[in-house]
């Protein structure tokens, strides 16, 4: 097992790839927290299904945009569980409309789950992961931080910066023994992108060299390299699982 009695936490764990992350994570042996928003029925499926691999499951509606909340939910979970080892940091949504239509409020909250959201929760568990020598932190960008895409200004705007922050946070915290990294998928088959309209997603699969989309468990597959024991050499390095969109 590549992540024996180690605690995890997941945001955004209820559905699609933090779930499948936390199953995955849970199959390697490790107990796992995690958050969503008002998803209590998909999270105590989950949570069902971790506790049948045998580990412990935790979870509650958390929105990470509220950074005090986020910080009682990481402070809660290492009461119950014991020092947090791997933040999944993945809570994400999004908003898709031309970049004349946002409204200031669209583009606050988009930038307040990503961004605020990701960088809080990151806080939140930094200063215990330094004090034991070491920790894991995985922030969830995306190819749209690579390459951008229309309709999603706000959203390639945030998963850009997140990628900037895993790289600057990356160059404070490895000396302390904590790596953080970012997975930046390509398009996966989840209950975000099955907003998209029929022919934006053909489109995209149209112009995708593996020609499909990618399912949750290759994202969590890219999420348990960079957490297992493999993954030591793996230092503020963006991670793209994406079919070919972008190659690099
Ligand atoms: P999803 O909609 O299936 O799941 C999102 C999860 O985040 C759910 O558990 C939801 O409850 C939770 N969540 C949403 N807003 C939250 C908030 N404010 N606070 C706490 N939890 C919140 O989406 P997904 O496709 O699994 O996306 C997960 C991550 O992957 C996101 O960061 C997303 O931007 C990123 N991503 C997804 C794709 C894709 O094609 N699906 C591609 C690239 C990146």
């Amino acid at each position: 097992m590549k992540l024996k009695d180690q605690i995890a936490l997941i945001t955004g764990g209820s559905r699609g790839i933090g779930r499948a992350t936390a199953l995955m994570f849970a199959q390697e042996g490790a107990d796992i927290a995690f958050c969503h928003l008002n998803d209590d029925a998909k999270a105590e499926e989950t949570a069902a299904e971790i506790r049948a691999l045998g580990r412990r499951a935790m979870h509650a509606s958390v929105d990470v945009s509220d950074i005090a909340a986020g910080k009682a939910f990481a402070d809660r979970v290492a009461a119950e569980f014991g020092p947090i080892d791997i933040l999944f940091n993945n809570a994400g949504m999004n908003i898709r409309k031309p970049f004349e239509a946002y409204t200031e409020d669209e583009f606050d909250r988009i930038m307040a789950v990503h961004v605020k959201g990701m960088f809080f929760m990151a806080q939140a568990v930094y200063p215990a992961m330094v004090a034991r020598g070491r920790g894991c932190i995985i922030n969830v960008a995306s190819q749209r931080g690579l390459k951008g895409a229309v309709n999603a200004a706000p959203y390639s705007a945030a998963k850009a910066a997140i990628i900037g922050f895993t790289r600057s946070l990356s160059w404070e915290a490895a000396p302390k023994g904590v790596r953080v990294n970012a997975v930046a998928p390509g398009p996966v088959v989840t209950d975000l992108t099955a907003t998209m309209t029929d022919q934006d997603r053909q489109a995209f699969i149209d112009a995708l060299p593996a020609g499909r989309f990618g399912r949750p468990e290759e994202i969590a597959a890219t999420a348990l390299l960079l957490a297992g024991p493999e993954g030591g050499f793996f230092v503020g390095a963006t991670l793209s699982p994406n079919g070919g969109d972008v190659m690099h």
